[in-house]
Order: C-alpha cells, then sequence, then structure tokens
C-alpha cells in the first residue's frame, strides 16, 4: 500500500491548480479531488486516505465513490488555508472572501441602502476588496500583523496574498505555519469586527483585532509544540 499518486499534465494531482484552458475532464477531476478534500477532512488526510483504497496495483474507485456519496460538498476551500491546526471557521471566511461571497454592501443593492460606506473608515463604499486591502483601518491591521511576523510583501488584493502566500509558505516550519495562521486570523476577525460594528453597533480598534490575531497564533501554536520557544 502506497502513497496514492497520479499526475495531471506533469503536476501531482494534489498540487494542480486548473486553468480557464483546461478540459472539462479537467475540471471535473479537479472537483472530485477537491471535494474528497472536503469529504476527507484536508489535504493530509485525503492523500492518506486515498492511499487506502489502493490494494496492489488496484484502486478501489467504487469506495471512493461511497464517500463522496455520503459526504458531497459543492465547493472546495482553500487549499492555501485548509490546514488541521487552522479553525474551520477562519478557513470558511478566507474562503467566502476569496470567492466573493461576504456580503458587503455592494453586494446588497437591492436593499437600496441610504449607507453604503465601509463600517471602519466610513469613507469608501464597502465592498471585499476595499475592507480587506483597501481600506485605512484594515492597512493598519496589515502592517503591525506583518512587522510582528517579519514580513516585508505588502499585500494588496485578497487573490494575490493567497497566491503568495500559498507559494511562500507552504512548508511545516513553524514560521509558515504562523504566518498562514495569522493570515487567515486576520481576515477572520476583520470580518467578525465589521460584523460586530454592523449588526450590534459596537466598536473594534485595530488594536483589539491584532491582539486577537495573536492571541489565535500563540493558542494554536501553544496546541502543536508545548515546548517550542517563542521567540515573537
Ligand atoms: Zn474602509
Amino acid at each position: 500500500m502506497g502513497t496514492f499518486f497520479f499526475y495531471l499534465k506533469g503536476t501531482s494531482i494534489w498540487d494542480f491548480v486548473p486553468k480557464h484552458g483546461d478540459s472539462y475532464l479537467i475540471k471535473e477531476i479537479v472537483k472530485i479531488r477537491n471535494d474528497l478534500v472536503v469529504a476527507l477532512g484536508g489535504w493530509d488526510r485525503a492523500i492518506d486516505g486515498l492511499s487506502r483504497f489502493v490494494v496492489g496495483n488496484k484502486f478501489l474507485s467504487g469506495k471512493v465513490y461511497d464517500v463522496l456519496r455520503v459526504a458531497r460538498v459543492k465547493k472546495p476551500w482553500m487549499s492555501c488555508v485548509w490546514k488541521h491546526f487552522i479553525p474551520p471557521k477562519h478557513s470558511f471566511t478566507v474562503w467566502l472572501a476569496s470567492r466573493g461571497r461576504l456580503t458587503t454592501k455592494d453586494r446588497l443593492t437591492f436593499l437600496n441602502l441610504d449607507d453604503v460606506s465601509c463600517y471602519f473608515c466610513r469613507s469608501s463604499p464597502e465592498s471585499i476588496g476595499h475592507i480587506f486591502f483597501g481600506c485605512s483601518f484594515t492597512t493598519v491591521v496589515w502592517a503591525e500583523i506583518r512587522k510582528w511576523l517579519g514580513v516585508a510583501r505588502d499585500m494588496s488584493t485578497l487573490a494575490s496574498a493567497i497566491k503568495w502566500i500559498k507559494k511562500k509558505f507552504k512548508g511545516c516550519r513553524v514560521k509558515d505555519r504562523v504566518v498562514r495562521i495569522a493570515f487567515s486570523s486576520t481576515i477572520f476577525e476583520v470580518w467578525a469586527a465589521r460584523n460586530v460594528i454592523n449588526f450590534d453597533g459596537g466598536n473594534v480598534s485595530t488594536q483589539d483585532i491584532i491582539a486577537r490575531v495573536k492571541t489565535t497564533a500563540y493558542r494554536i501554536l501553544y496546541k502543536l509544540n508545548p515546548h517550542f520557544r517563542f521567540t515573537f
């Protein structure tokens, strides 16, 4: 019984990212892969899990079908944040944001809102692009988080940030993990803060968000390795 290897266009099925011009078949295979990742509870588990379906040289596709049939989920989560140490609610928020699915005011035009401005800065229309990477409020949060992590690069859009983090921090070093945790946690906390202001009329400062992101990161890292000495 070995690790399940399958290649698409010379790339491991697990790393393959479909492009616009790829064939229908390839896109369908990738969809099944993503469903499997969700059904089995993460990338590592999917890779291990599929290996269990290989007996000798035979791949028991019927068993895979059973798994998918039971837990078919329509959309994949973002692979860069789909790691067992990242809270699912954080991954889910990043995934929703990356798919343009968070209900920012620009998506609620049917409500004819009088005030379409951002809850943080009150000076620009609220959109996903604005609240995460265009807003002066969030810029302060990111600057502080990047300084804390020692990450010099500025991030201008969610898509480019995810792509960059996926490439640069894909390993299992503490730094890789903490960057991914902090990134998804920041997205989550910014969105949560926006909702506190919107629904509860509360007030959230940049320092509140930064403190929450750091606490989340320390808590998870401590859980992963209680003996690790944090130098940041
Ligand atoms: Zn703003």
